[in-house]
């Protein structure tokens, strides 16, 4: 039985940093976020991969305790090119090859039915959507989108964020959906369709939490070393749901230190090139920063 259900895409990342470059790694929203909450409690993933898919990475999700019972195999997997130029911030799409995702119908195991806590990582918004019908009864829905869906899918997507509990999504994508220089308006505008909190995140720069009328603004990690954030995003939402699971709590305190420890994973995973460096991490690993990040904003 899993915990923590998650939907998003499993992809080959072909991703070229100024400090280097890898070719069809593993990556995808649903890789990311799932191993990002496998440190805190049990993940399942519904996603889509196509044949060509290494047998590899099938073999390490199952190493870390995250069920891949939800993912169906189509023709072709998921592919995302991007690259990163000295502001390390912002991603710059090459190329998106949708591939199987074009025919992907949500396949959720009878396993993950029962599930309390749901990431719906960054996907079509229509499948995000199914998602959420699918379970039974979740007490709490978290979202991440991203400008692609902006862009192409912007109904769907204010649709589905009626449906979540918490948004999150990047300063630009905020700015971008509410047609606001402001952050504080597209909070507002956010939170009269969402049902619970908007987070949104400002990169290397921390992130900001509004829930109701309460404000919460979390320091991010000062890094010396940043090889490639790819999957920050969705280390951030993956952890922060990973942690409020574990603890079967939402409350304002809970969220608070969900997204301190959601921020602790995405800044050790911003230091090694795809996963790479989340393989590596451990739990003594995380609970050192998130004491370091409580003294940076202690005054
Ligand atoms: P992040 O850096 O956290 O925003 O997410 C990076 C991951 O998102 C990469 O591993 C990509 O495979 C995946 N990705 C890129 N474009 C899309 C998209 N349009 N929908 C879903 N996932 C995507």
């Amino acid at each position: 039985m899993i915990d923590t259900a998650i939907i998003g895409t499993v992809a080959l990342d072909s991703i070229k940093t100024p400090f280097g470059e890898v070719k069809e790694a593993l990556g995808g929203s649903a890789s990311y976020s799932s191993i990002a909450a496998s440190f805190f409690s049990k993940p399942g993933i519904m996603s889509i991969i196509g044949k060509d898919f290494p047998k590899e990475h099938i073999e390490f999700f199952r190493k870390r305790g995250v069920s891949t019972e939800g993912i169906v195999t189509g023709e072709k997997t998921f592919k995302w090119q991007g690259y990163y130029e000295f502001d390390m911030n912002e991603a710059k799409t090459l190329n998106t090859e949708l591939n199987s995702l074009l025919s992907y119908k949500v396949m959720v195991p009878e396993s993950y039915r029962n599930a309390k806590y749901i990431f719906l990582a960054n996907i079509d918004p229509e499948l995000q959507l199914e998602a959420i019908k699918s379970m039974k009864s979740p007490e709490l829905v978290v979202m991440d989108t991203m400008n692609f869906w902006i862009e192409h899918k912007k109904n769907e997507l204010l649709e589905t964020i009626r449906h979540a509990d918490v948004l999150i999504f990047n300063d630009g994508e905020a700015r971008q959906l509410f047609k606001t220089p402001n952050l504080l308006e597209a909070a507002n505008k956010a939170l009269k369709l969402v049902k619970r909190a908007v987070i949104i995140k400002k990169g290397e720069h921390g992130a900001l939490l509004f829930n109701g009328n309460k404000h919460f603004s979390a320091p991010g990690y000062p890094l010396e070393n940043i090889k490639d954030p790819t999957g920050c995003g969705d280390c951030f939402g993956g952890g922060f749901t990973g942690y409020l699971a574990k603890h079967k709590s939402t409350d304002d305190a809970a969220m608070r230190k969900a997204i301190v420890y959601g921020s602790v994973i995405a800044s050790y995973n911003a230091e090694g090139f795809g996963t790479e460096r989340l393989r590596q991490i451990t739990h003594e690993d995380i609970e050192k920063r998130y004491r370091e990040m409580k003294d940076i904003r202690d005054f």
